[in-house]
């Protein structure tokens, strides 16, 4: 759809650019083009207004505090928890943990399930376009406990050799821990297929949504995943705040990740008990502002026409990717027919530091090299791409700049 037929449709791109002040700054005297979308996302207003409404007039310590400030920012705080269960559809407020982000999600699960369930002989079965917090947690885990780590392949467009996960599951695999989303490809993972797979063996699953929740409508009881881990930062929230969604019947039987204030029913020197869940999982005074950041941010988006901006995005990244093929020698890394607004690079000739350099003197934020996913760079035999990733607030006027700034690079540089 073209961005005159989706002006037909209500959706109005400069509406909602006007929502994110960030948008409207200018880099060494050019508009800003902000395409680096998958490292963190720019924050509407209303985000911003939340945070600040939280410091400026109910700023309190939660859960333990009997005055009004402190009830109010306690009430804030758990409609957030219950706002995530339903963005999600969890069966229940239990099942949200707020952590750090994605990586601290990953690796709450790795280290709890790492201790209690895996042992010398058993196996965790990953993909090989993982973000390295979707890789080392784990390693870190099969280190202490003597379990290895298997890897599902993928073929040279950036799909999942989803057929080898047959032959990769034995009766030591103990969890499957998989990305939504590539941040570096694009690629959007066949994830009910491979959940179904999983399951006609008993073997929980693990979802990396970091790249997934601004773009995709998750519903954690369909898709049956038994834990899933995102970041508020990736999707218009705050950065220092995350999910972790566990199903109950897990979060009970794992053991509390850190010790401290708030994951304890009573202490003495002699035993210490444990809260309930979530609260089991949450140790210390949290992010509070963060919080009350995501729960705004989820409200935005939540109020989005979430059909149209995909539509949006997708329409980006048709765009995007026509023109920069007709560029010579660039090649695109990550052609999966089911993409995000991913697309990541390579000029032959050229340094992708270089070209991100130059492309960022003409106030165009792009992001340069291996994008925590080494094991992809390998795969591919590249050092590194040049990424754009777009979200519904990118213009194709954007993207026009984008390609003449390649072209201008290229001259300058010399491919
Ligand atoms: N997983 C994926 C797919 C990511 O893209 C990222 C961040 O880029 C992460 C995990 C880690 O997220 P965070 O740094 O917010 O913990």
């Amino acid at each position: 759809m073209s961005q005159q037929d989706l002006q037909k449709t209500g959706f109005h791109i400069e509406g909602i650019r006007k929502q994110f002040p960030v948008l409207r700054e200018s880099a060494y005297g050019h508009p800003l083009a902000y395409f680096d979308n998958a490292a963190t996302t720019q924050k509407p207003q209303v985000v911003i207004d939340a945070i600040n409404l939280y410091y400026s007039t109910y700023n309190a310590n939660i859960h333990r505090g009997v005055h009004y400030l402190s009830q109010k920012a306690s009430q804030a705080y758990d409609n957030v928890r219950t706002g995530v269960a339903t963005f999600i559809n969890a069966s229940s407020d239990k099942e949200i943990i707020f952590t750090r982000g994605t990586t601290e999600s990953i690796n709450l699960v790795a280290s709890t399930f790492g201790k209690k369930f895996l042992k010398q002989g058993d196996e965790i079965i990953i993909t090989a376009m993982e973000h390295h917090s979707n890789i080392v947690p784990w390693q870190i885990a099969c280190e202490s406990s003597g379990a290895t780590l298997k890897v599902i392949p993928m073929n040279d467009s950036g799909e999942l050799d989803l057929a080898s996960l047959n032959s990769l599951i034995t009766n030591r695999t103990k969890l499957i821990s998989v990305v939504h989303t590539s941040n570096s490809l694009g690629t959007v993972n066949p994830i009910a297929e491979l959940i179904r797979i999983a399951k006609q063996f008993n073997i929980p699953v693990m979802i990396d949504a970091a790249q997934a929740m601004v773009h995709e409508i998750i519903d954690v009881q369909k898709l049956d995943c038994d834990f899933l881990a995102f970041s508020g930062h990736k999707m218009l929230g705050p950065t220092g705040i995350g999910v972790l969604y566990g199903k109950s019947e897990w979060l009970e039987k794992l053991p509390p990740y850190q010790g401290g204030g708030e994951m304890i029913s009573s202490v003495s020197f002699e035993k210490t008990t444990y809260n309930e869940i979530p609260f089991k999982f949450e140790a210390g005074t949290p992010n509070i502002a963060g919080v009350i950041g995501l729960g705004a941010a989820i409200d935005y988006i939540n109020d989005l026409d979430r059909e149209l901006i995909h539509q949006h995005e997708m329409a980006l990244l048709k765009y995007a990717t026509t023109q920069l093929k007709n560029i010579p020698g660039l090649r695109i890394i990550g052609e999966s027919t089911n993409k995000e607004a991913v697309i990541s690079f390579v000029i032959e000739g050229l340094n992708a530091l270089d070209v991100g350099m130059y492309l960022d003197t003409k106030g165009i934020a792009v992001r340069t090299g291996h994008h925590c996913t080494e094991p992809v760079m390998a795969r591919f035999g590249i050092p590194g791409t040049i990424r754009a990733s777009f979200l519904f607030y990118n213009t194709t006027e954007e993207i026009d700049r984008l390609v003449k700034g390649i072209h201008e690079a290229k001259k300058l540089l010399g491919s």
